[in-house]
């Protein structure tokens, strides 16, 4: 392998040359501790930057292996070394100079949720890998050696060294964050065993610091479960934890506004992710299949079957296979119901305030005026009963201006100043005196998932492929934008990465006119499981900037792109 030494000489040697000398620069280098991989090199400085991946063996790093045995601690190791890396690089970014994007040092920007991702990975052997970007300095166009020999010299060593050894890391905290994933898991595995469907920790902070930071509100009031409504789990590190279990079954969160309703569900919403030391929802564990429901007006729907809320619709149009390019409040929701049963969630989760509300529900006085004939729409009330009798699907639903969900809901929550109360008793009492009209929706068909994905040849024939992201907005592939604005449980842009990537892969190798849209979305799993992040990028190295997703928002993305022939 080539040393350093061969690396400080070839920069000195294209140093003013052309930009484009750089790409002799590929390769690795054996640094005293470390291998540096230069496995992209940028074609301008103006470009996305290049890829830089730093290799430790694992007897060097010397991590011990109870740290990164399990899959679980595995991921809270790598992002625990991926976060400490990034606070070293930040200090040194744009400290070289040059035009365009020289000087730029960065890793994956990581927030308040703990995710599996190409920016550091932990090897069986306890190697540790790290992938970044660098921007190689030019001045113009003109290569400036001397800016990246600092980089790659100066800056990058001391980087390295902080934070991918054990030795020089602060071994309490490291093991305080491996107790943390375990504890987070036990609570997990506990949810169905003891019939929940979450799990939120007296003591827990819900609310963020504001509508762009995800960090914990200051000066929040704790959350505090009701007596009746208390569980205690014994957590294999920090010991008994009590809180509140919501219970399997159909739960109603009411209250005035204001106080609380939306950010305990938001907290539930993003439950199904594990959240880092101090966040305030280290304890707020949800079922990891649940899925945010709402409306969603103008996405597309292929031939989803949203025969068990809508029916005879007056275009005669077949809701059995509904397609649109342009789905209304209530078809888009019922769309998302349906899609979400596919996708195999257990829980759904659902706002009034981002519900459509003719999906949700029919007051007493339209039923008497309006018809069930003349009425296509079969509302989330009548079925929510049978989604969880027939499917064992769970509802937590926030209602705080209809009282109609009173007679469904098994447990019914008041938030009243931020805190919880269990007032199931008191408004079942109140709602008998408000009966509902006897008239009962008829039992509806289960859903139909056999939509079949047929090849698209453009892909299969062309093979430059440009797809991009925006934040956590869209994906953009060739010309098709995925709209995922509304997917509210993608917490991390590099989430959308790995999104199309997956999509172009299925456009690439798995579309084929016979596996159904369930059955390529499971051999995309089984791939990411056996393979990891890594295995549906091309290339002959693994790119930085990929976190790991669902397979709720795998369905979620291909549902909603418009370009799918099915
Ligand atoms: P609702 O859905 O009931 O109308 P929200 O959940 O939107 O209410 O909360 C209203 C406001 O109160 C938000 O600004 C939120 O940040 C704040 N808030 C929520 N929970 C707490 C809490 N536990 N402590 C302090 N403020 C909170
Ligand atoms: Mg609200």
């Amino acid at each position: 392998m080539k040393t350093y030494h061969d690396l400080r000489e070839l920069l000195n040697r294209i140093d003013h040359r052309g930009y484009p000398a750089y790409k002799d620069t590929a390769g690795s280098y054996q640094f005293e501790t470390y291998v540096l991989s230069i496995d992209h090199v940028q074609g301008d400085p103006f470009a996305a930057p290049s890829r830089v991946s730093i290799h430790v063996s694992g007897k060097n790093a010397g991590f011990p292996s109870d740290l990164f045995q399990e899959k679980h601690k595995r991921i809270a190791l790598q992002d625990y070394l991926i976060r400490k890396f990034s606070k070293e690089v930040e200090t040194f970014t744009f400290k070289a100079k040059g035009s365009g994007k020289s000087g730029l040092m960065s890793v994956s920007r990581c927030g308040q949720e703990i995710l599996e991702r190409t920016g550091c990975e932990i090897q069986p052997d306890g190697g540790v890998i790290i992938r970044m970007e660098i921007g190689f300095p030019a001045n113009g166009r003109t290569i400036n050696s001397r800016e990246l020999i600092k980089i790659l010299f100066e800056f990058l060593p001391g980087c390295v060294k902080k934070s991918m050894f054990y030795e020089s890391l602060d071994k309490k905290s490291v093991q305080k964050n491996a107790e943390l994933a375990e504890d987070q898991k036990f609570i997990r595995t506990q949810l169905s065993r003891l019939g929940l469907t979450a799990f939120v920790a007296n003591g827990s902070v819900l609310p963020r610091e504001s509508g762009v930071s995800d960090r914990p509100m200051k000066k929040a009031v704790p959350f505090q479960s009701p007596k009746s409504l208390e569980v205690t789990l014994e957590l294999p590190n920090l010991g008994a934890v009590t809180g509140m279990g919501i219970r399997q079954g159909i739960t109603l969160v009411a209250g005035g506004g204001y106080h609380g309703k939306s950010t305990l569900l938001k907290a539930l919403e993003l439950g199904v992710y594990n959240h880092i030391a101090g966040d305030g929802r280290e304890y707020v564990i949800t079922d990891d299949t649940a899925v945010k429901i709402r409306a969603e007006d103008g996405r597309s729907i292929k031939h989803t079957d949203i025969s068990m809320f809508i029916n005879n619709l007056p275009n005669k149009k077949d809701t059995v296979r509904f397609c649109t390019e342009n789905a209304s409040g209530s078809t888009s929701q019922a769309a998302n119901v349906v899609e979400a049963m596919e996708a195999g969630a257990q829980t759904l989760l659902i706002d009034e305030d981002t519900s459509a509300t003719n999906f949700m529900i029919r007051d007493e006085l339209m039923q008497r005026v309006v018809n069930r004939d003349s009425e296509p729409i079969t509302p989330f009330i009548d079925r929510v009963q049978e989604l969880y009798e027939k499917y064992g699907i769970s509802t937590v639903l926030v209602a705080g201006s209809s009282g109609s969900y009173f007679h469904k809901a098994d447990c019914i929550i008041q938030m009243n100043h931020y805190l919880p109360k269990d007032i199931t008793e008191s408004a079942r009492k109140e709602a008998e005196a408000f009966p509902i009209p006897s008239e009962k929706a008829p039992a509806s068909q289960k859903p139909s998932f056999d939509r079949v994905v047929k090849t698209d040849q453009s892909f299969r024939k062309n093979d430059r492929i440009k797809m991009k992201t925006q934040g956590k907005d869209s994906i953009l592939i060739n010309r098709d934008t995925i709209d995922l604005r509304y997917v509210e449980q993608l917490t991390d842009t590099e989430q959308l990465v790995t999104l199309g990537h997956l999509t172009t892969y299925g456009q690439l190798h798995l579309f084929d006119g016979k596996k159904s849209l369930s059955e390529t979305v499971e051999e995309l799993l089984r791939l990411l499981d056996k393979k990891g992040l890594a295995a549906v990028c091309k290339g002959n190295y693994v790119p930085g900037g990929l976190a790991m997703v669902r397979k709720q928002e795998i369905f979620a993305c291909l549902n909603r792109y418009r370009s799918l022939k099915i």
